[in-house]
């Protein structure tokens, strides 16, 4: 656990160079000042922190100190008194530093030792009477977690993993779609209350019924409750009028003019229709907590999604390059900076552009390049939401970086296969325009230095 939460420091070069002329001056008579003469001076300076509970960026600003000049009289017999200046100037960085809070790693591990949300508001509490600071319990309530973004409505073919029955599938991507709500939380709900539809009887102690556990006046409405949920034996609670008059939750959705908790695709539309109104949409915890008013329900049917969200697989439809052979295009896009030494606009001097710039409007999909291991997925300031993966291609490691997305659908640890979704092109981190920036690292990872970089070109063609 400590290892996993040591941080872990990003130096990058930079050069505090020093610019000096000189002049002659024989009485009041001076010469040209001579070129400018350049000394480089580099340096290294950390420009990011990554800790358990965040990341600090340092972004550095040059500027030139102001000229500084000696003068120096040596008296010749041919000239007399001549007069040298001298003047030198430096140039110097500026730094601001910016810390976004991220617990993403931590609450994994807090996961994996199966702690709730009650325990994890006891960790925070602790840690505050300590002294420390933390707002971990925030980010668990506005993230949601579900590593850094989901996507509903994801236009594509999703391949659950084994632990789904298949057949489900179509329920829960429809229900998505008309309702936001993410797939894999009614895979997951569905799981939690009848074991994807194995419970026996379907029925549980206190009255709740059908595939997904409805007490029937929260399906057909509250006016018609006679007591803890129940409603009279004469009511149809399937009858859509009924619903309708009492302002219930059941929907018909496989359109035989019935909302019936007993149809698997009613109940879980039903479902997804309750965690919209709930709110999902602004806080997931807290439409999931409305399910079943229990803190240890949320963390159970949060848990199972991410394992069910982790073990599928998504190929997007539209948009996306053929399969390649070892490594494919990440992206259907243009070049819009090729990999190599660039102007940087920030640093003021030529640097490695150490990737290659792939820019589209739109929902544009990113894919994994090849089949690997998802090393990193997270936000810095720098590369935005950013993914790396790592690959064993012919025998060789090679690590491929994915910079600048809206957002993350996979993480650490994950298995990808070539052609998979990663998240969509975005503009987050240092980017003015939405692109994808791709870097592919061959016999070492990502480092500051970029050391293992190569031209993405002169593997793939684009
Ligand atoms: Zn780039």
């Amino acid at each position: 656990m400590a290892e996993d939460l040591a941080p872990t420091f990003t130096y990058e070069k930079f050069n505090e160079y020093t610019e000096s002329q000189t002049q002659e001056c024989i009485e009041n008579d001076c010469e040209e000042w001579t070129d400018i003469e350049k000394q480089n001076n580099f340096v290294q300076k950390l420009t990011l922190v990554d800790f358990w509970s965040g990341q600090t960026q340092f972004d550095y600003e040059s500027y030139k100190t102001s000229w500084e000049v000696k003068e120096e009289t040596k008296v010749t017999r041919k000239d007399g008194a001549v007069k040298t200046k001298t003047r030198i100037r430096k140039q110097k960085f500026r730094s601001t530093e910016n810390t976004t809070s991220d617990y993403f790693t931590f609450d994994q591990i807090l996961n994996s030792h199966d702690l709730g949300l009650n325990d994890k508001r006891l960790i925070q509490e602790n840690f505050l009477i300590a002294g420390g600071e933390m707002n971990y319990i925030s980010w668990l309530e506005g993230n949601a977690g579900f590593g850094g973004g989901s996507f509903p409505g994801f236009n594509g073919v999703i391949i659950p993993g084994s632990n789904i029955p298949a057949e489900y599938m179509e329920h829960y991507l429809s229900a998505e779609k008309e309702y936001g709500v993410d797939w894999f939380v009614l895979a997951s709900l569905h799981f939690v209350e009848t074991g994807f539809s194995t419970h026996p009887t379907m029925v549980s102690s206190v009255g709740a019924i059908g595939h997904v556990q409805f007490l029937p006046a929260s399906w057909a409405g509250w006016k018609y409750d006679i007591g803890g949920g129940s409603v009279p034996a004469s009511l149809d609670i399937t009858n859509l009028s009924v619903i309708k008059g009492g302002g219930g939750y059941g929907v018909d959705a496989n359109g035989d003019g019935k909302a019936d908790p007993w149809d698997v695709a009613d109940a879980i539309h039903t479902a997804a229709n309750y965690l919209s109104k709930s709110g999902y949409s602004k806080d997931k915890r807290k439409a999931i907590f409305n399910y079943n008013r229990a803190d240890w329900y949320v963390e159970k049917v949060m848990n199972n999604a991410q394992k069910f969200k982790d073990a599928a697989v998504y190929k997007p439809a539209d948009g996306v390059p053929a399969y390649g052979e070892n490594l494919m295009r990440p992206t259907q896009a243009s070049v819009s900076s090729s990999y190599g030494m660039r102007f940087h606009p920030i640093h003021h001097e030529m640097r490695l552009h150490s990737g290659i710039d792939l820019a589209a409007v739109g929902k544009v999909p990113i894919v994994a390049s090849a089949d690997g291991v998802v090393a990193r997925s997270k936000y810095n300031g720098a590369l935005g939401h950013h993914v790396m993966i790592d690959h064993s291609i012919n025998g060789q490691y090679v690590q491929t970086v994915y910079g600048h997305m809206r957002g993350r659908n996979v993480r650490v640890g994950q298995t990808v296969s070539q052609g998979e979704f990663l998240g969509f092109m975005g503009s987050t981190g240092s980017s003015t325009a939405q692109h994808l920036h791709f870097e592919i690292h061959v016999g070492g990872s990502y480092n500051g230095a970029r050391s293992f970089s190569v031209d993405p070109a002169k593997y793939i063609n684009f």
